[in-house]
């Protein structure tokens, strides 16, 4: 798939200090790519570079097959981390302001502001002075400035931090629906429940270097361990319990059901398949439970930065 944004190789020092070293990131047209890693990582820097606000040491960064310049700045909707709106300034007034710098027409920026406070049904704030504002609500204006103009590339610097769960969830519809309607997003986050309702894409910043990218469903394959939490009932669960412990690799299992059966995480070794173990405990009991656990973001997360 052809790529909107390439970073290639990108390296940033603040004195003595690297805060990105031989970073390079391809993001494909169309997808949405997360940037994670820990607080301090390299990923607003990262960022920054893109959006170019720093400038990198070293390193060049390719959007739409052009290297960076000064226009695409045009292409780009960006979300700082650190927001900052006009305090005394009236919402409605503002983002008329700021959708004006963005290069649209006064009256265009007025049908589409209304379309936007419409949709995320806060058309009674355009009156309201900005710091009458809780955070989380000059949050949701911040990002309807960043979408306004329909840019190519989003990018989002911890979208979620600052919203409650409500509105974390309604941003994270729209960011899906931006991109089904074409946009390429880019967001950090240093927390992981949103990559995987999210993320096509992700790439792991652990200080200062890239330690793991790839698509999210080949690196979860990648960090599988062939475990399955089984639940069967018995007659006699303890006599079960060792026959399976003398077969398989076995651990406790923690999940919830209604009933009482014996429940285990069995590991396969490699010349076992799921089927293998599947049609074993049939000719043992009744199977009612046997689900694969595949690694959430957040354990690749942990394990990826335990290994480093
Ligand atoms: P992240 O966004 O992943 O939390 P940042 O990219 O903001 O991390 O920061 C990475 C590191 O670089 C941090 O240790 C931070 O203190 C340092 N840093 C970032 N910007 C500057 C700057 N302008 N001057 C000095 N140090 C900086
Ligand atoms: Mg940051």
């Amino acid at each position: 798939m052809e790529n909107l944004l390439e970073a290639h190789a990108v390296s940033k020092k603040f004195g003595h200090f690297t805060a990105l070293n031989n970073v390079s990131i391809a993001v494909p047209k169309g997808s949405i790519f997360g940037l994670l890693g820990p607080n301090g990582a390299g990923k607003t820097t990262l960022i920054r570079v893109i959006n170019q606000i720093t400038m990198p040491d070293s390193g060049h960064v390719i959007l739409d097959n052009e290297p960076l310049q000064p226009h695409h700045v045009r292409d780009i909707g960006y979300l700082p981390e650190e927001r900052g709106l006009y305090k005394s300034m009236k919402v409605g007034e503002q983002a008329l302001y700021l959708a004006q710098l963005k290069g649209l027409s006064k009256s265009e920026a007025k049908v589409r502001l209304k379309y936007w406070f419409d949709r995320l049904e806060i058309g009674d704030w355009w009156n309201k002075k900005i710091q009458e504002l809780s955070k989380g609500m000059a949050q949701k204006i911040q990002f309807v400035v960043t979408v306004l103009h329909n840019p190519k590339l989003l990018i989002f610097d911890e979208p979620f931090s600052g919203f409650d769960p409500i509105n974390a969830n309604l941003i994270k519809d729209e960011i899906l629906r931006l991109k089904n309607e074409g946009a390429t997003v880019i967001f950090s986050t240093h927390r992981m429940e949103s990559v995987e309702e999210l993320c096509d894409h992700i790439a792991l910043i652990h200080q200062s270097n890239k330690i793991l990218d790839g698509k999210l469903i080949d690196i979860k394959k990648q960090f599988k361990t062939n475990t399955f939490e089984i639940g069967i009932r018995t007659n006699d669960d303890s006599s079960l319990q060792k026959e399976i412990a003398d077969k398989f690799v076995v651990s406790p299992a923690d999940f919830r059901t209604i009933g009482d059966e014996l429940k285990l995480k069995v590991k396969l070794t490699d010349n076992l398949s799921p089927n293998d173990l599947l049609s074993y405990l049939t000719s043992k009991g009744e199977v009612s439970h046997f689900v694969e656990l595949v690694p959430s973001a957040n354990d690749i997360f942990i394990q990826a930065v335990k290994n480093h």
